[in-house]
């Protein structure tokens, strides 16, 4: 079987056609949708960058096709048995993958408002392979579905009975990762009983999850990919008073002030560009901002790790995935350097280090791992699942 990934991000679309071992034939990523996009296809060892228009998700697909009518392999020919989709929420109705018909279609529109950056690219890129495969079954894998696991205490705001009938709860997302993740480090360990695992998926989103057993018993994302740790350009936590506040005094319309969470908060906001790498080396060269949008990270970081140890009553393995956990080795010393209490220590040359891997030194506590981020083949892997 071979199967056909999609991951529409907000700003993205990377793709994989996964073959019957597991292994991506082809992989790619449309980038920068909509600000003159940028498509990466990587196939039989080779890799090509072109610059590709796409004004929408639509557009991304189109471009994907045209990379594999390109450089292969070829999609007529052969198409794929199965077409996988990452969707990002699920809400209360997805405990697992589903089955692509209308009502799946239907469901995943009514969970727009909860995740209005992530599920209507999802729905452009479902549409998009529902009409150039039409034999093949398509199948939504959702990333809220590993936290529905997450105990009533965690997933409950303390805030009003109607608020909380009318669906204010907290959901999570990344799940597919996050799961991957916690899955490869207990075996990486030894498949340790009751493995205690925190994973770090940094990215443009970013999340963090408890996970015991396999099991996520904590997330900081929350009822939307809003909560949590410092994104690209979202804030992750806020006193809510914050926005009632900077809408009175600065007279921002609810569009505006919700545009400027999505949008212009995190890095961006904090620094004016959401890139991460860029705004290292801004840093490294002195740039006050950059600096202290980096402070910001670090320390939101220190904090959710620490109490999600609290939240596990100890820690087997803490995990960095994301393009930004694997690929930044100066962040990973910074938040471990800072968590002297659980008493975690990196081998420098092992930090420095490519690949999956260990990079805690023999005296750490517990193990520090990097794991490359690999959601596309989880969700081929969720997808033939779900197919029987
Ligand atoms: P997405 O959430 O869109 O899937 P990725 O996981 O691809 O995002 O991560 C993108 C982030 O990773 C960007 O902020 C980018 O700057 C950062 N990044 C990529 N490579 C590096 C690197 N070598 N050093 C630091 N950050 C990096």
């Amino acid at each position: 079987m071979r199967v056909l990934v999609v991951n529409a991000g907000s700003s993205t679309l990377k793709y994989a056609l996964v073959g019957p071992g597991g292994d991506a034939e082809a992989s790619g990523v449309v980038e920068r949708i909509g600000d003159g996009a940028r498509v990466t296809h990587r196939a039989g060892g080779g890799e090509w960058t072109v610059a590709g228009d796409a004004a929408d998700h639509a557009g991304a697909m189109e471009r994907m096709s045209e990379a594999f009518a390109a450089h292969g392999p070829d999609l007529d020919a052969a198409p794929p048995d199965v077409v996988g989709h990452r969707v990002v929420h699920g809400g209360t109705r997805f405990a697992g993958p589903a089955v692509i018909d209308d009502d799946v279609v239907r469901a995943i529109e009514e969970l727009v408002p909860l995740a209005p950056l992530h599920n209507p690219p999802a729905l452009a890129a479902i549409a998009a392979t529902l009409a150039r495969f039409p034999g093949a079954p398509q199948v939504a894998v959702f990333d809220t579905s590993f936290h529905l696991t997450l105990p009533a205490a965690a997933v409950t705001y303390a805030v009003p009975g109607s608020w909380r009938r009318a669906g204010a709860r907290r959901h999570g997302a990344h799940g597919i990762s996050h799961e991957d993740c916690a899955a490869r480090a207990a075996r990486m360990l030894g498949d340790p009983p009751g493995a205690r695992v925190v994973v770090l998926h940094l990215g443009n989103g970013a999340s963090a999850c408890a996970v015991r057993d396999g099991a996520s018993v904590e997330t900081s994302m929350g009822l939307t990919p809003l909560e949590g740790l410092v994104m690209g350009t979202r804030p992750g936590d806020l006193d809510p008073g914050v926005v009632p506040y900077v809408r009175r005094v600065l007279g921002l319309d609810e569009a505006a002030a919700e545009d400027a969470l999505w949008h212009g908060s995190g890095l961006k906001g904090l620094a004016g560009e959401s890139d991460f790498r860029a705004l290292s080396a801004r840093a490294e060269a002195g740039d006050g901002d950059a600096t202290a949008a980096l402070d910001v990270v670090v320390h939101r970081l220190v904090k959710y790790v620490g109490a999600y140890a609290a939240v596990l009553g100890g820690l087997d393995a803490l995990v960095f995935t994301g393009g930004i956990g694997e690929h930044s080795a100066a962040l990973r010393a910074r938040v471990v350097g800072a968590l002297g209490l659980l008493g975690l220590a990196l081998d420098d040359a092992a930090n420095a280090g490519e690949g999956d891997r260990v990079v805690s030194s023999a005296a750490s506590l517990a193990a520090v791992l990097v794991l490359e981020a690999r959601e596309e083949r989880a969700i081929a892997r969720a997808c033939l699942a779900a197919l029987g």
